[in-house]
Order: C-alpha cells, then sequence, then structure tokens
C-alpha cells in the first residue's frame, strides 16, 4: 500500500494543471482496469478528466458507488519542500491523506477482491474525480447521475481526527458584496463622493452579525477589497463572505438575509452575487441507518466506529442531498488535510481498507 501511496504522491495533481491530472487519470483508469473493471475516462474541456470505473455483481440489486477524488490543493513543486517521507509510523506528503491513501486503500480492497474471488452481492461503481477542491464544477453532474442509479454512495474523503466516519456535513455558499459609491477628491470636494469603503464597513459589521442566525450558520468575510489612493473618495469596494449551514431551510433564510443587504451610506449601491456550491449533508433517518449497519459490520472486524458531523463540504454533500444515503469519511487516519503537515498514519492503513472492504461486501 506505501508503495502505490507514494508513486500517487509524487504524481502531482493540483486542481488546475490539467495535463497533470490528465496523466493521473490514465494511471488510474489503467489501474482499474487492470483489477476487472469496466472502465471510461471521462473527458472534461474545463478541468482535469475523471475516471469511472464499473464491476459487476449480481444485476437485481442497484449497484453502490464509491467516490474519491485525485486532485490535491498543492500546487506543481510542493514536492520539492514536502517530499515524501516517513517518520514516527506516519507518511507525510502533499494529497497524502487527503485523499491518495483514500484511492490506494479502494484499488488494494479492489486487487484482494480479485485474487481471492470475493464476489460483491451487487454491482459497484468507483468514480475518481478530478476537481473536488475547487468545489467539483465539472464532475458534479457526472457525480449526481451516477448517484441516481446507485443504493448508496460511500465517500473516501478522510474521517475526523479520532477516525469517526462523518454522517452530516454543513452546505457551502460564496457570496460577494460589491458596493457601488462615488469617487471625489478628497481634498477639493470629498462632500460631493459617497465612500464604498465606508459602507463596506457597515456592511461587513452586519453581515459578521449574522453569525449563529440559526444553530450551525456561519458567515466569514475572508476578502476585503477597495478604493484606488489615500486622497480619492472610494468608489468601489468588495467583500467576499464564506457562508456555512446545517440545514436547506437555514441555507434559504441566510441567502435571502444576504440578498436583502441595505446600504446605509447616502449614494451608495449594494450588488450582491454567489450561491450556494453544496448543499448540506443532513443526518436524515436513512443516513443514520446507513451507519448503524457499517457499525455492525465495524464491530464483526472489532473496530468500534464512531460518527460526526463537519463545516467541511465534500461530494458526499451532492448525493446526500439528492436522498441517496451517503456514508463519508471512510479514508484513512491522519491529520493536516490542506496543511504543511498533512500525513497519514501509517498503521490505520490495513483496518480502513478491511472497513471499506467489509462495507462492500456485506451493504
Ligand atoms: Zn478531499
Amino acid at each position: 500500500m506505501l508503495e502505490e501511496l507514494t508513486r500517487l504522491v509524487r504524481h502531482e495533481s493540483p486542481s488546475h494543471d490539467k495535463r497533470s491530472l490528465d496523466g493521473l487519470a490514465q494511471v488510474l483508469a489503467e489501474r482499474l482496469t487492470s483489477l476487472g473493471g469496466r472502465t471510461e475516462v471521462v473527458e472534461n474541456n474545463a478541468g482535469g478528466n475523471h475516471v469511472v470505473a464499473r464491476f459487476t455483481g449480481p444485476d437485481q440489486k442497484p449497484p453502490a458507488l464509491v467516490l474519491g477524488h485525485f486532485d490535491t490543493v498543492w500546487p506543481i513543486g510542493t514536492l520539492a519542500r514536502m517530499p515524501v517521507r516517513e517518520e514516527e509510523g506516519r507518511l507525510f506528503g502533499p494529497g497524502v491523506f487527503d485523499m491518495k491513501a483514500s484511492l490506494v486503500m479502494m484499488n488494494q480492497t479492489l486487487e484482494v477482491f480479485q485474487a481471492l474471488d470475493l464476489k460483491m452481492p451487487r454491482p459497484l461503481i468507483v468514480l475518481y474525480t478530478s476537481d473536488e477542491e475547487v468545489g467539483s464544477p465539472g464532475s458534479r453532474p457526472l457525480i449526481e447521475s451516477l448517484a441516481g442509479e446507485c443504493e448508496f454512495v460511500l465517500v473516501l474523503e478522510p474521517p475526523l481526527a479520532d477516525g469517526s466516519l462523518k454522517t452530516a456535513r454543513k452546505g457551502v455558499g460564496r457570496f460577494t458584496i460589491e458596493i457601488e459609491g462615488k469617487a471625489a477628491h478628497a481634498g477639493v470636494s470629498p462632500e460631493s463622493g459617497a465612500s464604498a469603503i465606508v459602507e463596506l464597513a457597515h456592511q461587513v459589521l452586519r453581515i459578521h452579525s449574522l453569525n449563529g442566525a440559526s444553530a450551525g450558520t456561519t458567515l466569514n468575510i475572508g476578502v476585503v477589497q477597495g478604493g484606488m489612493a489615500p486622497n480619492v473618495v472610494p468608489a468601489r469596494a468588495v467583500a467576499e463572505v464564506d457562508v456555512r449551514v446545517s440545514s436547506q431551510a437555514d441555507a434559504a433564510t441566510i441567502e435571502r438575509d444576504i440578498r436583502l443587504l441595505k446600504p446605509v451610506t447616502p449614494g451608495t449601491k449594494i450588488k450582491v452575487e454567489g450561491r450556494f456550491s453544496r448543499p448540506p449533508m443532513e443526518r436524515t433517518a436513512a443516513i443514520a441507518n446507513l451507519f448503524a449497519r457499517a457499525r455492525e459490520i465495524g464491530l464483526e472486524l472489532g473496530q468500534k466506529l464512531t460518527e460526526g458531523s463537519t463545516g467541511g463540504g465534500s461530494d458526499g454533500n451532492f448525493t446526500a442531498a439528492l436522498g441517496v444515503p451517503t456514508l463519508d469519511g471512510l479514508g484513512a487516519v491522519g491529520d493536516g488535510a490542506h496543511a504543511e503537515s498533512e500525513h497519514i498514519v501509517i498503521e490505520s492503513l490495513p483496518p480502513r481498507a478491511a472497513l471499506l472492504a467489509a462495507l462492500l461486501l456485506s451493504l
């Protein structure tokens, strides 16, 4: 597993580098083909290609879908300062935890199924995408159409820090608040201007005050820009806001609040753009039931599975919002996703792969 993982991590694959993504898609497609999958590289002109592999099983049951992504947040060249390295039972490297270790677990599981001639109780679709880290703009329709065929979805994202699976995720929205004011000479005629920056300051505090509007709703004004020079009354200022919600209803409420923002500075206007790009993954009865079954299967392996929720989104948000029971966080145990300290705990690879195998053989 470490050998395959090292190879995948050394193949850098940032979300915006089509050439490297397409190369890795080819590597993964060949691997899945060798494991007995009917494999297709799905062309994506707006980004990297995706890989779909279908494995046969008794046709009278709808298939299972396993979701993974092979893009990372790390630009080409990161390996030079963050090489793959093993230290005190951990393997470090860009994308090792999020989520190349997961892909290796899946591939190795299929290899064991092949070697031991283990039969799955239903067909399996494996989808590896290339744009999860940028919100899955190209793969979303593919994810949704495949999930629509399936009985349930297993998502290979990293688990919570203690290894807990993820049965709820917040929805994620991104909004841009643009203020239009009126420029004027700061010395000659300041009174004829309308400061977009002063107005933005009011709106920033207003937006920040919406934090906690309902349980789990958070807003972060992460970027502000505006103005031209100290001696010019600023005509334009912009804020970028990240919004997280626990339910679809909260998403609608907070979006309405943001769109209804009213200017307080005479002569200024507010323009709001943006939307929720990932719906919340709500812990429905069907998801709770899927986790309960996974928990029983884990117990047979001597593993006590726990569950939790996270503010981060994944492709599981899309499938859960379609009503397809989704279990997320099935990746290796580790820490430091999107950070220099990114690593996996090496000894977690076999038991997590065993869990994935048992789920695929039992569910
Ligand atoms: Zn991920």
